[in-house]
Formats: structure tokens, sequence, C-alpha cells
């Protein structure tokens, strides 16, 4: 019968290998050949360690796609998903759920004051989509600007923001979606005599793309304040201001993308308050519920807001504002509040900087160290002076950088990395103590890396 079935499945425990072997079987993996993945089965999380089912503990060093910045298994989270569990799962978006009003409610009392509704959407990558098509029918322009070393997404739409090489697989893609260079000083060919001077130089060059694209065509900018997937690179302290000022200039809407950025990742809880300026329209996903349950959201300012009061909004999700993701992300952001998460990423994210800078000083192979608040990169080359990656764009027939995170996965440090770029950014949840101990490992792979790879 069902019910013996059932028992019988009970008792058989799956091991971890097999898990593995009926995952790889069965399902696709994201960005990968799928011959060469090795997911590591994970028996049991907590805070930001996770076990294998042999009992072997690994430090999440990367927050689960800079995701999960308050670790597993937080207690407050689980139980208002319960909560909600218990009153419904779901309600569509045509109706008023206590969670989403709540979430709203709460999300908009972070945001800056110029901003005054959200549009939830499943994650990310649709936020950036459902952003552009805001701004749009709220411009009646239709090119948008996004730069090249960005990744915004990989469906369709979010894709063809998207600048590096993650968009090829759906080009020739859309038409509208214009790129420009980000302000990337390490790797840039002029020598800037101050960072004023790069702030001009690539402010002016963006400016001049507005104008020959025909300023009147554009009707947003959508930029990751930090861009995050692409290795960590901060803009000079000008750069976001002098975008806001050409936006306004030309009446462009600026769309900050918080994806990664969000949630106090960089020490405030929205990338762009480092830099003290308000966007337009902000997108969110990832640390807001940090994947509990997913959502995105696209936050808009009052004035469009006000627009689609008589205008009607063409987006729409099955899932947007689902009651579940919304009861977890309030109790997310009520954690990061009650827990003074941001006091915690601005101390820990001290000691990251300076360990990192002592790692940059220290090793022949780091060529530059990029940190803001627990967010960092460490860039890689063969040689100091000449800047030389230590394995070129969109090469690594030798499998260099697999080589270095299997070096760092060998002492249980969990991360990945984008072309010759090792990304930390641990849980905001983790203590000075526990960043310690993990970069006294990455310290021990890099003296690894001089030794095999210079
Ligand atoms: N924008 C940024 C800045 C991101 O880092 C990401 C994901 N890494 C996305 C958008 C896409 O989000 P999602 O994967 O939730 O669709």
């Amino acid at each position: 019968s069902l019910i013996a079935v059932a028992t019988v499945k009970e008792e058989v425990k799956m091991k971890g290998s097999d898990i593995q072997a009926k995952q790889k079987k069965y399902s696709l993996q994201s960005w990968s050949a799928q011959k060469n993945t090795a997911p590591i089965p994970v028996e049991k999380a907590e805070g930001m360690y996770f076990w294998d089912f042999e009992g072997n503990r690994y430090s999440d060093m990367s927050s689960q796609l800079v995701n999960l910045n308050i670790g597993f298994g937080n207690k407050a989270v689980n139980q208002a998903i319960k909560d909600q569990v218990d009153q419904y799962c779901f309600l569509s978006p045509a109706y008023a759920a206590e969670s989403r009003a709540n979430l709203a409610e709460k999300v908009i009392s972070v945001m800056p004051d110029n901003i005054s509704k959200v549009f939830f959407t499943n994650g990310g990558s649709d936020a950036n989509e459902n952003a552009v098509k805001i701004a749009r029918m709220f411009s009646g322009k239709f090119k948008v600007f996004s730069r090249y070393r960005s990744y915004h997404g990989s469906s369709f739409g979010a894709g063809n923001l998207t600048g590096e090489p993650r968009r090829y697989a759906l080009e020739p893609g859309a038409p509208g979606f214009i790129k420009f260079f980000d302000p990337y000083i390490y790797r840039e060919a002029i020598e800037f005599t101050s960072e004023a001077d790069a702030t001009a130089y690539y402010l002016t060059k963006l400016k001049e793309q507005i104008i020959y694209e025909g300023a009147n065509n554009v009707a947003a900018i959508v930029l990751e304040t930090i861009t995050g997937s692409n290795g960590v690179i901060i803009p000079p302290a000008g750069y976001l201001p002098g975008v806001r000022a050409i936006c306004d200039e030309f009446g462009i809407l600026m769309i900050c993308d918080e994806v990664m950025t969000g949630w106090g990742r960089t020490g405030k809880i929205f990338g762009f308050e480092n830099f003290d300026v308000k966007p337009d329209i902000i997108t969110f996903a990832k640390g807001v519920t940090c994947g509990y349950v997913p959502i995105g959201g696209v936050a808009v300012s009052k004035e469009i807001a006000d627009y689609f009061d008589d205008n009607y909004l063409s987006c729409g999700l099955t899932y947007s504002g689902h009651p579940l993701a919304c009861a977890a992300g309030l109790a997310t952001i009520n954690f990061y509040q009650e827990a003074k998460i941001l006091d915690n990423v601005n101390a820990v994210g001290k000691v990251l900087a300076e360990t990192l800078e002592k790692l940059k000083e220290k090793h022949a192979c780091v060529g530059d160290v990029r940190y803001i608040g627990l967010f960092s990169a460490i860039e890689l080359v063969k040689s100091k002076e000449s800047k030389e990656a230590l394995v070129p764009y969109g090469k690594d027939p030798e499998g260099v950088m697999p080589k270095i995170l299997g070096m760092l996965k060998a002492k249980k440090f969990m991360t990945y990395f984008h072309e010759n770029m090792l990304i930390v950014a641990p849980p905001l949840i983790i203590t000075a103590a526990q960043l310690t101990e993990e970069m006294e490992k990455m310290d021990e792979v890099l003296t690894q890396v001089d030794q095999t790879f210079l």
C-alpha cells in the first residue's frame, strides 16, 4: 500500500554521493559544462557553516552567491515562514496579504525619502527587467544604458542589460540596450593623476555617448552601485553623483541595481548610500530574504509611482509578493535591525580591509584588493609591476583558477572566482575571530599560488 511504501522510503536515508549522482543525472547546473560539476551534498547547515555527509565542516565565505547574509538556520525567519504556512502559503497579487503589506511598508521605510512604492518580483533578474519596463512606460523613451563590466541577470531582458560575456548566449539580443565602460581604474589604459581626474574622464565619456545616442531616446541608466560579480569594482567618490547629475541634465532615470550590494553588504543598507545619491528606481533581491524564500523588488520614486495612479502598470508575475517570501523578508529586515547588523559589517569589515591590505603586501600574486563592508575581491596577477592577470580574460585552459579554488576547498574555505579574481563576501553575521581564522587559510593558499603559478 501507499503507506507501506512511504514508511520504507523514510527508512532508506540517501548517502551524500547518491544525492550528488541523482542531482547530476536529472538536473542541469547553472553556468557549467555538466560533466565537470561536483556539487557538494550538504547534510546540515548552521550560521556560516555547512556540513557534508561525512561530517566535514565548510565555511561559507561567499554567502551562497552573496545572498545568505544572515547565515543558515535563522530561527526568527524560519518561524515567520512557518507561521505564514499556517495562515496560507499563497495569495494572488490581486488580493491583500498581511505579510505583503507589511514587507512593502518595511522596504519603503528603509529606502531614501524620494522612494514611495515597491513592485515585488521573484528575484533579481526579473526585478531589473521590470525596472526597465517601468522606466520605458514612465518616460516614453526606449534606450537603456548599462555597463560592460556588469551582471544584471540571465533571463532575456536582464541578460540584455548584462554587459559581460554571460550575455553572449542571447545575442544578438534586443534593440535599445547600449553599453558603456565603467570606472575600473586598476586596469585602465590611461594613468590618472587623481580620482577626480578619473571621475571626470568617465563622466565626460558617458555624457558624450548619451549625446551621440540621442539624449531624448534614453529612458534610463542602469548600474550596480558597486560592480559585484565582475570583481567588486568600487567607483571613485564623485562618480555616482556625477551620473546622477547627467541623468538630471538629460531627464534620464537612474536605476541602481542593489541585488548584490543591498541589505547591509557594504556597511550601509544600500550601496548607493556610500556615495550620497538617490536613484529614481532601486532593484533588490538576495539579502531581503537571504533566499529563505526567493523574492525581489523594484522600488520607485513617488513621481513614478504617482504616474501609475492613472496609467496602466503593464507588469505582472503570478508570484509577485509571494506571502511566504514576504513573511521571510519582514523577519529578515527585523533581524538586521535588531542584531544591528550594519555595526557588525563595519567592525568586521575593518578587519577584512586590514587583512586584505596585508595579503597584498605579502603575496607576489596579489595585484589588487578591493573591499567595502564585507564585500571584497582579490585580483591575482603574474606580476604586480606589469599587472598581467594570472589568467588572461576569458581564457584559463590550464584551469588555474579552479585549481586555486580547489586549494581553498581543501581547507574548507568555500567561495567562487570570476576571471582572475577571488571573491570574499562572508555572511554578515560573521565575527572578527571567525573572519581571521578563515583569512589565515586564504593567506596559506596565496603562498601556494605564489609558489605554484608565478
Ligand atoms: N543583479 C545583480 C547585481 C546580481 O548580482 C544578480 C545575481 N548575482 C542579479 C542581478 C540577478 O539576480 P537573480 O539571480 O536573483 O535573478
